[in-house]
This record gives structure tokens, C-alpha cells and sequence, in this order.
């Protein structure tokens, strides 16, 4: 019987399907649940803290405000799952607050959050390509000094290497278009604040870029349709298995999960993402 298609299609489904078909059918068909990370969970730390500095008025948004926000930040997430099940010690806490502390502190480097005009904070977008639900959640929504829309997300991870800046633009392509086709207007540039670096990585959508985005999300979904029309998800081992939670599913890994029918190449568009 084919496996159920996931209900949308987010940057980061897409994203995961690309790096490992059998890791986004566990995490999106199966919905299996993963152990939190160190990593992810700063991500989350750190976003929440800057949509409380931005949900200030602008000229409050210093670096003392950042700070406090980051502290009430820290309070709301220290009940969750997500920051209880790091199951960090003292020592282990202090350090994950320091480093996420250093985020926000690094986040002034790039950009004086005072100048910036925000229209949405984590703001939820959902648009359709035929029977294809996309859905986003954008880390700020702006509109610059000629009143023009500008998509920002803040990466709490490493920059990328050069040759890999376009890939990682991906998501936010992704988000421009959601803009272009809720709002009726195309962001006039979209770009990825890395925090860590710090570095902020910018590109301004075109035709070409929409269209590609189009051709790409339809791409992936077909070969998820037939990936779960034919029950036929490959692990694809790499640099990422490391960070992997489902290793011990894994047939790369000496796991018992299925991946069904014999290899066939992948579905042409797809390769060619
Ligand atoms: S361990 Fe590697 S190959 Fe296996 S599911 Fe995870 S990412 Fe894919």
C-alpha cells in the first residue's frame, strides 16, 4: 500500500529529502520522534531571544535589551522537552548559555536592529503550486528605506563554504516566493544572517530565481510521490549520517528498515537539483 504523503512541503523538508530520502521518511512520513540537539536548541534560544528584541520598540532594541530578552528567553524554553532533554549538568548549561549569549552578542556585528522596520516576527505563510501545499515560517519580515520587502533568517550554524552560499539560499528563495505569492509583491532581497561568523549571505530573487523554485519544490515532490507510491526511500550515507538520529534504522548503518524495490536512478529532475 503506498505510504502517506506528507501534508506540505517546508524549506526544511525539502532540504532533508535532498541530503536523505530514508532520513526525511522517517522524520516526515513516519514522524518519528528525534532527540533534541545541543545545536538546534541554541537555534531555538537564540531566535526566540531576537523575536523579543524585535517585539520592542526600535530605539529599545540595544544590546543590554538583547540580553535581557535572551534571559526571558531562557526561562520560557527551560520547561520544554526540547532544553530538558539535553539533560545538561551545571557545567554543561553554562556553557550552552554562554555560547547562545555569544550569538546574540555577534548578531550586532551585523546589522543595528534599531534601523530595521519589521512587519512579521516568525510569521507563518502557506501557498499552494496545484494540489502542493508550501508552507514557511519566516524569521523576520522587513520593509527598508524605499519601502521594499526584505526576508531575513537568522542561521545559528556556520556559514557555508563559498561554492555552497547558493545552495544554503535555497530556504529563502523558498520564502520569497511564499511572499511573491501571498502578499503580490516580491521581495526586493533576501538574505541568511550567520550569526556565528559573523556573516550575512545576500541575494536579490529574480524571474529566473522564482522560476527555478517552482521547477525545483515541483521536482521534489514528484519523487516524493513516487518514493511513497513505491514504498522506495535510499539511505543516502554522507558527512550528515553523523548527526543522524535514526542510525540504528538505518540499512547503511547495519538497521533492519526497508527501503524496498530494486535501484533505479533517480527521477532526472531531481538529480539535477
Ligand atoms: S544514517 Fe545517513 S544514510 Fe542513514 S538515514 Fe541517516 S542520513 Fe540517511
Amino acid at each position: 500500500m503506498p505510504l502517506q504523503l506528507p501534508a506540505t512541503l517546508s524549506p526544511s523538508k525539502v532540504a532533508s529529502f535532498k541530503d536523505c530520502a530514508l532520513a526525511f521518511k522517517f522524520s516526515a512520513i513516519d514522524r518519528l520522534p528525534e532527540p533534541p540537539s545541543i545545536a538546534a536548541t541554541r537555534g531555538t534560544l537564540v531566535h526566540l531571544a531576537l523575536q523579543h528584541l524585535f517585539g520592542l520598540p526600535s530605539a529599545e532594541r540595544t544590546m543590554e535589551a538583547a540580553l535581557h530578552c535572551l534571559e526571558r528567553a531562557t526561562t520560557e524554553l527551560r520547561p520544554d522537552p526540547e532544553f530538558c532533554g539535553l539533560e545538561l549538568d551545571g557545567e554543561g548549561e553554562d556553557q550552552f548559555l554562554a555560547e547562545a549569549e555569544q550569538l546574540v552578542r555577534r548578531y550586532f556585528e551585523l546589522e543595528d536592529p534599531t534601523t530595521i522596520h519589521p512587519i512579521g516576527i516568525e510569521l507563518m505563510l502557506e501557498a499552494r503550486i496545484g494540489d502542493l501545499r508550501l508552507r514557511g515560517i519566516i524569521d523576520r519580515l522587513e520593509l527598508d528605506a524605499d519601502g521594499e520587502l526584505v526576508v531575513t533568517d537568522y542561521k545559528t550554524g556556520r556559514a557555508p563554504v563559498e561554492r555552497y552560499e547558493q545552495g544554503r539560499l535555497g530556504g529563502v528563495h523558498f520564502y520569497s516566493f511564499l511572499c511573491e505569492e501571498l502578499l503580490g509583491r516580491r521581495p526586493a532581497r533576501v538574505q541568511l544572517l550567520y550569526l556565528a561568523d559573523p556573516l550575512a549571505i545576500i541575494t536579490v530573487p529574480t524571474d529566473q530565481s522564482t522560476r527555478g523554485l517552482r521547477t525545483k519544490v515541483r521536482a521534489i515532490w514528484s519523487a516524493v510521490e513516487l518514493a511513497c507510491e513505491r514504498e522506495d526511500f535510499r539511505p543516502k550515507p554522507g558527512p550528515l549520517c553523523t548527526w543522524c538520529s535514526f542510525q540504528d534504522r538505518c540499512p547503511a548503518f547495519g538497521g533492519s528498515a526497508t527501503t524496498s524495490a530494486p535501484a533505479k536512478a533517480e527521477p532526472r529532475a531531481l538529480a539535477a537539483l
